[in-house]
């Protein structure tokens, strides 16, 4: 194990997230490299909120996507521009709206005509003018992935199509709201790239398609992510040879003044700009025998990652620590099951392992945690203190903390 990760551990204490910067950048450079040229990037701030991870995004031209007022708040505190600020997310609030219209945002995805009027009515009350994109739920959805594959032919945007026409008073001006382009976001952590190049290839003719058919005069078409990035394993992120050159000619195929940004070409990614720059850091408490498996207990459970396992949506829980434990080498490796010390079966990272069994007070580290780590866990549940998390460049700690939990007592009665 690298001694500086043995360090950090003893002087913060585990559980301990890790951030690199440096990894931040590389995976920046990597991703704007994929991307047709010009286009614009936004970095979906739900991956990773830390405040200098927002700031190195920022300050190398990333724009930041948000859905809530929390994250609109970080995205602003570590010096993002409010209109490079897109607000997306099913149940936005009309307080929610109304407090991102005062801070300055202008760009927001409506999912649904009732949030159109929503955003309207907000916009209204705050006497400021704001710029929609309608959020398409693309064929894509519901197909799956292999069906990508038979994309290229118009009964494809069957759905598309029909909510162009069923709704078109979507794409009408309502107050001081104005429609300016499409949103899309089909799918996520599609590693095989000729996949996402048919993903991103729909993607294109459902926002053309609809486009035309409503008439819109869009400067603004965000075609989403879908970028991979391993997550707590071993792995590199996918590079996606011929994306760039694939979706620059579908683009000047559909949208002849791209290049020129008319309309601007968006995308948007959070696990692929942040996974690489996070390790976790974790001490194992104790190794027991229960039948015939056994179970090593870890200081982080699903209060510290893969909380989101059990909705299924990231990955299930399928942790491997990358150290082999020092005490474990004279072992072979064999299979046990990685727990956290919740009270709760539930608490489980890795059913089987296949790992050097490490020794109590052992540590571990994982690798590729730096989106949905920490604040995609189950922070509150059985109340341990929160893992510390810190920041390094290079060999430099530019950051160390501790998120807290905290109580508001709230007004008094028949408020
Ligand atoms: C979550 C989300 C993303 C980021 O997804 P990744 O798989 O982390 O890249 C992008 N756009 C929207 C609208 C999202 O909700």
């Amino acid at each position: 194990m690298d001694d500086r990760l043995k360090e950090y551990a003893s002087r913060y204490g585990t559980p301990l997230y890790v951030y690199q910067l440096q990894d931040v950048r590389k995976a920046a450079a990597a991703l704007l490299r994929i991307l047709p040229a010009p286009s614009a990037l936004y970095y979906s701030v739900k991956a990773n909120p830390h405040p200098l991870i927002l700031h190195e995004l920022t300050r190398l031209g990333l724009r930041s996507e948000v859905s809530s007022t929390g994250e609109m708040r970080a995205a602003l505190a570590a010096g993002q521009g409010p209109s490079n600020i897109l607000y997306t997310g099913p149940g936005k609030r009309v307080g929610d709206i109304r407090a991102a219209v005062r801070a300055g945002l202008r760009h927001f995805s409506v999912e649904s005509d009732t949030e159109r009027r929503r955003l309207a009515d907000a916009a209204a009350r705050e006497g400021r003018d704001v710029e929609y994109l309608i959020r398409i739920n693309a064929l894509v959805g519901a197909t799956g992935a292999s069906g990508l594959r038979m994309s290229g032919v118009p009964s494809q945007f069957g759905i598309d199509y029909r909510l162009a026409h069923s709704r078109p008073e979507a794409f009408q001006p309502l107050g001081p709201a104005r429609p300016v382009g499409v949103h899309l976001f089909p799918a996520t952590n599609m590693a095989d790239p000729a996949s996402l190049i048919d993903e991103f290839t729909l993607s294109i003719e459902t926002a053309a398609v609809l486009v035309e058919k409503v008439g819109l005069d869009a400067s603004l078409i965000d075609l989403g992510g879908g970028f991979a990035a391993p997550f707590a394993q071993p792995g590199d992120r996918p590079d996606y040879p011929g994306l760039r050159t694939a979706l620059e000619q579908q683009l000047s195929r559909r949208f002849a003044g791209w290049r020129d940004g008319e309309p601007t070409v968006a995308f948007e990614s959070g696990r692929y700009l942040v996974a690489a720059c996070g390790t976790l850091l974790t001490t194992v408490l104790d190794v027991k025998t229960s039948g015939d498996r056994t179970f090593v207990v870890l200081d982080a459970g699903t209060h510290v990652l893969g909380g989101m396992s059990g909705l299924g949506r990231i990955m299930p829980p399928s942790v491997l620590p990358w150290s082999p434990p020092s005490a474990g080498e004279q072992g072979d490796a064999r299979s046990v099951s990685l727990v956290g010390p919740l009270c709760t079966p539930l608490d489980v990272l890795n059913r089987s392992a296949v790992v050097r069994v490490p020794a109590p007070g052992d540590l571990l580290c994982v690798p590729n945690v730096g989106a949905y780590g920490l604040t995609a866990s189950l922070l509150a549940f059985l109340g341990h203190p929160l893992a510390a998390e810190i920041v390094v460049d290079g060999n430099t700690v530019v950051d160390a903390r501790r998120l807290e939990l905290c109580e508001t007592r709230l007004g008094g009665r028949g408020t």
